[in-house]
């Protein structure tokens, strides 16, 4: 069968009634996002021209790209009634400016595209995501990055010079207006940079380029005994370096990924297995073994099956191809962006031929923790985690499914919802149920882990991914120019047609977490009652094991309480 992705924008053609998804079908909350009506202008005018459409008939809007690979539920307008704007179609434009080494890109432009065109033009964007299945506007606006500590840091927004944004007007303005911001406009920048679409809509965005260079990457096993003394070293010795953690193993797997000239020998390419096309019967397969494992309570098996998984993945490269297309050993060298991200899975037609993630197969489903830890705490942060892994090291086996807990380099933002120092970004991916109701293996260990991260090191969460416990009351403690934002915010947008009750919550302007039974489950609240876990399953409300002050849920089985 040939088919092209879901769009996450899906429309009733009988009723004309929409509703957005995000690439994993599923919002945190699993509530419907239905919205009155959905546009998908492919020029700035046509922007302009929705923008107002939406102010004159005074309609929450927010910004969808092709794809909408962010967990949280920034891309949904709220009620039901709202204007959602699809950057699916609105990616034509990307011109390089050789002599000012400039890029500028429509934002709905997928980032493969936009650093294939750099790259042939003999230029390089220093850093990106990994995944490159996601669009210029809604990577800026969650302010995703890379991994390096050197420069300017991994986060693309960083190297934006200039940027337009479509922002509501008044009636003798139109309703809509483009909004110029360059990097001479500090306040309106640093605001703009990282936005999470509650600003308007980037229309385009400028993006300041350096010479084409190479990488060489290196990629080798060690044991994790001095992980909290070597760590921050490893990111000032290797520009993009990264660390991936697998805790029940007591083993890391380093990157050290170099900048090398560009006459240094290899064209080497790198197609990360997990962003590649696969079978879906494969990831079904994947899936059912893992529920296999949640339901009959075997960590073990988790175990088993994360080792052979790594070890396989790692004795192939994990994706990494040397000069002939196929992986011959490290190091690897290639041009940067050959090498800086990756993707293929997003573009397959065959809905054979599928993302791990894609939810109309019944595969990979899971929850993402994404934390950048200050550097001044992470080697204590990785201490906590190791104490608790001495308790039951085996009910950290799950991650091993996932690669581990992948450790990034990022630099303080002047972005007003940056990161606030230069930080260590600890990404966690684990296993999801299919049921909101059902508590997951060996939950408290990871609830412990996510609190510790958020609130005992007052972590940043990447606000593209996490749970909704990351993000509320704490943002304003977190973000000391928060309020700068809001000013910018209420010059752009002072009635707040960009802005959801979902938005306001993450941004800690009103509304609280969920009190609802079941509820910790899923990271909707901290449990503080026994029926925010999950009782009937013998789940139960409890203090954190290491960080006495967290509250999660644990397996109690009867007589053991
Ligand atoms: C497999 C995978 C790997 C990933 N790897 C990384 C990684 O290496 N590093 C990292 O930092 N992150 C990573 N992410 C997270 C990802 O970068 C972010 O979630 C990103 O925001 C997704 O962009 P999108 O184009 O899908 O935007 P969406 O999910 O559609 O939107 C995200 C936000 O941007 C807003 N938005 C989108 N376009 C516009 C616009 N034109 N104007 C205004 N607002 C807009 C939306 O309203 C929403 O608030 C990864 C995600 C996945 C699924």
């Amino acid at each position: 069968m040939l088919a092209a992705p879901l769009s996450p924008v899906r429309c009733d053609v009988a009723t004309g009634a929409c509703m957005v998804f995000n690439a994993y079908g599923t919002w945190p909350d699993r509530s419907f996002c239905k919205v009155g009506e959905a546009a998908f202008p492919s020029t700035e005018q046509e922007l302009v021209d929705i923008v107002a459409h939406g102010v004159k008939n005074r309609m929450k809007m927010k910004v969808v790209s092709n794809s909408a690979h962010s967990f949280p539920k920034f891309a949904c307008p709220g009620g039901t009634s709202g204007l959602v704007i699809s950057t699916a179609k609105y990616s034509s434009r990307v011109v390089i400016n050789a002599s000012s080494m400039t890029v500028t890109a429509d934002s709905g432009v997928e980032l493969s595209r936009l650093l294939q065109e750099i790259g042939s033009h003999g230029l390089a964007l220093p850093s990106s995501p990994y995944w490159n299945g996601i669009s210029l506007g809604g990577l800026l606006s969650t302010g995703s990055h890379g991994s390096s500590l050197m420069g300017k840091g991994s986060a693309v927004h960083e190297y934006v010079k200039a940027m337009t944004m479509v922002v509501p007007a008044t009636e003798q303005e139109g309703f809509a207006k483009i909004v110029k911001i360059t990097d001479q406009d500090e306040d309106f920048m640093n605001a703009a940079k990282v936005s999470l679409g509650v600003l308007g809509v980037i229309s385009q965005v400028t993006l300041s380029l350096q010479p084409i260079f190479k990488r060489s990457v290196t990629k080798f096993e060690a044991s994790d005994i001095n992980l909290e003394r070597e760590i921050l070293e490893f990111g000032k010795n290797h520009e993009f370096g990264d660390v991936s953690w697998y805790p029940s193993k007591y083993k890391v797997i380093y990157r050290a990924d170099d900048r090398v000239p560009v006459s240094t020998s290899g064209d080497g390419v790198n197609d990360f297995t997990g962003f590649q096309p696969t079978l879906a019967t494969a990831v079904e397969a994947q899936r059912i073994l893992e529920e296999g494992f949640e339901i009959s309570g075997d960590h073990t098996g988790k175990c088993a099956t994360g080792l052979v998984q790594t070890q396989a993945l790692f004795a192939t490269g994990e994706g990494f191809k040397s000069s002939g297309g196929v992986f011959i050993g490290y190091p690897v060298v290639g041009f940067q962006h050959k090498i800086q991200s990756s993707g293929g899975c997003q573009a397959s037609l065959s809905r054979q031929l599928v993302c791990p993630w894609d939810p109309t197969v019944r595969g990979l489903f899971y929850h993402q923790t994404t934390v950048s830890i200050s550097v001044d705490k992470i080697q204590d942060f990785i201490t906590d985690v190791k104490t608790l892994r001495a308790l039951n090291p085996a009910a950290l086996c799950g991650v091993d499914l996932y690669n581990g807990f992948l450790m990034r380099y990022v630099r303080a933002s002047s972005a007003y919802l940056g990161k606030q120092t230069d930080a260590v970004d600890v990404d966690i991916t684990y296993y999801r149920a299919r049921s909101g109701n059902t508590p997951r293996l060996n939950e408290d260990v990871l609830e412990e882990v996510e609190q510790m991260a958020l609130f005992k090191y007052g972590g940043l969460p990447h606000w593209g991914k996490n749970r909704n416990i990351a993000f509320g009351t704490h943002t304003a403690a977190k973000y000391p120019k928060l309020q700068k934002f809001l000013v910018v915010k209420s010059k752009f947008d002072p009635d707040g047609f960009f802005s959801s009750e979902w938005s306001d919550f993450a941004l800690g302007i009103s509304g609280g977490s969920s009190n609802l039974p079941h509820c910790a489950l899923e990271g909707e609240c901290v449990c503080s009652l026994d029926s925010h876990c999950a009782p009937e399953n013998y789940y139960f409300c409890r203090p954190g094991r290491v960080y006495t002050d967290a509250q999660v849920c644990r397996f109690v089985p009867p007589g053991t309480a």
